[in-house]
């Protein structure tokens, strides 16, 4: 049997380590630009306490970690992605 180890990746804004897949994966994909949780590319983590993926400068530390300025439609379907969060018990 293969013992499955947690990928671990920092979080951008607090920088806790979370297994990866407690992480929202941001993505600047090669060829289809920044993409959510998918892509191939650098990416940056975004762990799901309120605190940080509601920061007000959340856009801007993503700006900075992925070395890209985010489109337009990229902030859309992040802050819906984040407003789904809000449902969870934090
Ligand atoms: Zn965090």
């Amino acid at each position: 049997m293969i013992q499955q180890l947690p990928v671990l990746r920092v979080c951008i804004s607090c920088r806790k380590t979370f297994d990866r897949k407690d992480l929202l994966k941001i993505t600047k994909d090669n060829n289809q630009g920044i993409m959510l949780q998918k892509g191939m590319g650098r990416s940056a983590y975004i762990c799901k306490s309120k605190k940080c993926y509601s920061d007000s400068k959340i856009k801007k530390k993503l700006q900075k970690a992925l070395k890209t300025s985010l489109e337009p439609e990229f902030v859309e379907i992040f802050e819906k992605e984040i407003a789904s969060y809000n449902n969870y018990p934090h």
